[in-house]
């Protein structure tokens, strides 16, 4: 049986904290428990899910559609796009079976690039890699969550750029369903028609998107902020996400929280040195949270090497990052400071 390989490259980068990274874990769930409906998919579909966000690896590696388990996905700070395409271009040379004179080899895997964010390493390198030995031997199609993405520059990858805009979970399912009909589609097309990747109609909220230059934006038109503290009890790492402010009842205010979410230590491994040197002020941001760790009655008190910590009032305190001792003196601060924010 000639194999299916499809390849879900994943961003999870730390602007996917929260709902967004927790939406695409049980999307996966969702397309493995489709596939497993359909006897030819069942058959013919190899899964395999590299992440990246500062870093790119691979998180599952090739594997039937019977013995795939979903993998837990990770978080961290940055983009890294080419290091994610360079990953996969490493993964199908290694894993999909070449057809030769005496043996018929796999079919032309399928590849699924989720992005929602700009890359924050160079990308030339693996663009040109791709376009010279891989856009002929396997198809691309890259969805970008939201409206974020350089689609300028995934368009040199593939003529398969999409936009989801949707907003809630139900929309979501529907998104996933139909990468999920686009997989088991492809896998029944192979057969007739070695040709192109065959995609389901699109549902509401995923539109196909044109590639029109776009003007790089600066870091105030960026649609989220994160920003990385640890728990003063725990020592364990949390994020907290700001969504930009979408009506414009806050004066100065631009970003509103989201929340604060633990995570765990494994988020530097899979962040990029240099990613989280973008400042901030606190005039910008509207709503501070508790720990998500401890409890703690704010996760936004700054010791004096600049990270954050979480804090129940005014007193002693040693900070987690640092080792050194501190005292707060004014509850929540009371003026306006600059925090260290990390680049999803
Ligand atoms: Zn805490
Ligand atoms: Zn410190």
């Amino acid at each position: 049986m000639r194999r299916l390989p499809v390849y879900f490259v994943l961003d999870v980068s730390e602007s996917m904290v929260g709902s967004p990274l927790r939406q695409l874990e049980s999307g996966m769930e969702q397309i493995v428990r489709s596939l497993r409906t359909d006897p030819h998919a069942l058959e013919t579909v190899y899964l395999s899910v590299i992440a990246f966000a500062g870093k790119a690896d691979l998180i599952a590696p090739l594997i039937d559609v019977v013995s795939f388990y979903p993998p837990r996905l990770p978080l961290g700070s940055g983009t890294a796009l080419g290091h994610a395409l360079d990953c996969l271009m490493d993964c199908i040379d290694r894993d999909v079976i070449k057809t030769t004179n005496e043996k018929r080899g796999d079919w032309k895997p399928v590849v699924f690039l989720l992005t929602d964010g700009k890359p924050t390493d160079d990308t030339a390198s693996a663009i040109s890699r791709w376009q010279n030995s891989f856009s002929e031997k396997a198809q691309l199609v890259a969805i970008t969550l939201g409206d974020q993405s350089d689609t300028s520059l995934l368009g040199k990858l593939t003529e398969h750029v999409l936009q989801f805009d949707g907003s809630d979970n139900k929309q979501f399912k529907e998104f996933i369903d139909w990468v999920s009909n686009s997989v088991t589609a492809t896998s029944h097309a192979v057969e007739a028609n070695t040709g192109s990747v065959s995609l389901a109609k699109k549902p509401a909220g995923l539109t196909l998107v044109k590639n029109v230059p776009q003007h790089s934006s600066s870091v105030i038109d960026e649609s989220v902020v994160v920003l990385t503290g640890r728990c003063q009890k725990s020592e364990r790492p949390y994020l907290i996400k700001y969504n930009r402010s979408k009506d414009n009842h806050f004066a100065n205010r631009q970003f509103e929280l989201e929340g604060a979410f633990g995570v765990e230590e494994n988020y530097f491994v899979w962040s990029a040195e240099g990613t989280t040197d973008q400042q901030i002020g606190t005039e910008n941001l509207e709503g501070f949270p508790p720990c998500p760790h401890c409890g703690n009655h704010t996760a936004f008190a700054m010791c004096g090497c600049g990270k954050l910590l979480c804090t129940n009032g005014p007193g002693l305190f040693q900070c987690p990052w640092c080792r050194k001792n501190g005292e707060f003196s004014v509850e929540g601060g009371s003026s306006d400071f600059d925090v260290t924010r990390g680049r999803g």
